[in-house]
């Protein structure tokens, strides 16, 4: 067994879930923990049979319960030590034997899962991406991406499933009512990544073995998932890509996905 569930995914909060038959860990924990632990009891599980958390960055929509859910419940907590320095707040709750630390780029483990962070364009501390291992199976976790580039996709070749990116479609935004300065930050290249590219990138993934994509961390104010969705697949075909064999589906921002079953 090796599953995949988004808690919660958008730009109001992201919590994701992966799972196989030993181990069970949370990746982010920006929503409530009530929240969250709603969730958990939706598929059949609780915070109390969580191994760890990872964390990609400091940002609040990706830390908001962390440090809570960590002391109450005891789970070690992995993170990149910039990140952790990050968010105090959160530090301060975290007991020091749940504080570990690891390197970009250098493999570790959760139980029967493998571990491997990668770096990502993003106005945070240090923050990153998550390629999961379980036996000779590969998942990519990839949101918060101000631009693509042949590094990351590099990272994310070979992967079975992925939980991309599908922030914002450049007309609702540049409508949208956010101001003119956080418009710049979101469009530009350390802000997050826009439905088309979303498209183009899992494009260039289908030719190294991609079968699922989940689209996430979507905007409220300047995305609908009808046309994330859309604009994906209308990329897919302008690459001539078949997309018969290929699953895809939005992640909701106020419910967890189906469960994702990698095999
Ligand atoms: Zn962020
Ligand atoms: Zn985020």
């Amino acid at each position: 067994m090796f599953n995949f569930c988004s808690l919660y995914s958008g730009s109001s909060g992201n919590s994701l879930f992966v799972e196989t038959d030993k181990t069970k860990i949370l990746i982010d924990c920006g929503v409530s923990g009530k929240k969250i632990f709603q969730a958990l009891e939706d598929l059949d599980t609780s915070i109390e049979k969580i191994d760890a958390i990872l964390v990609t960055h400091e940002h609040l929509d990706h830390v908001q319960s962390l440090g809570m859910i960590s002391k109450k419940y005891d789970i070690p907590v992995f993170a990149n030590y910039e990140t952790l320095e990050a968010m105090p707040k959160q530090k301060e709750k975290i007991d020091i034997k749940n504080q570990k630390i690891f390197t970009i780029g250098k493999e570790f483990k959760i139980g029967d899962l493998c571990i491997n962070a990668f770096s990502i364009p993003h106005d945070a501390a240090n923050p990153c991406g998550f390629n999961i291992y379980n036996n000779s199976n590969k998942i990519t976790i990839a949101t918060d991406l101000g631009h693509m580039n042949d590094e990351l996709l590099n990272n994310m070749k070979e992967s079975k499933f992925i939980l991309l990116e599908s922030n914002y479609e450049p007309e609702l935004l540049q409508y949208s009512k956010y101001p003119y300065i956080l418009k710049q930050r979101i469009s530009g290249p350390k802000g997050h990544l826009p439905n088309e590219i979303a498209g183009k990138t899992i494009g260039y993934l289908t030719k190294y073995n991609l079968k699922q994509v989940l689209l996430g961390h979507l905007s409220k104010e300047s995305n609908m998932p009808e046309i994330a969705y859309q604009t994906v697949i209308e990329q897919l075909h302008n690459d001539n890509i078949d997309t018969d064999e290929l699953k895809i589906s939005v992640a909701s921002r106020d419910k967890h996905s189906k469960l994702v079953e990698i095999c």
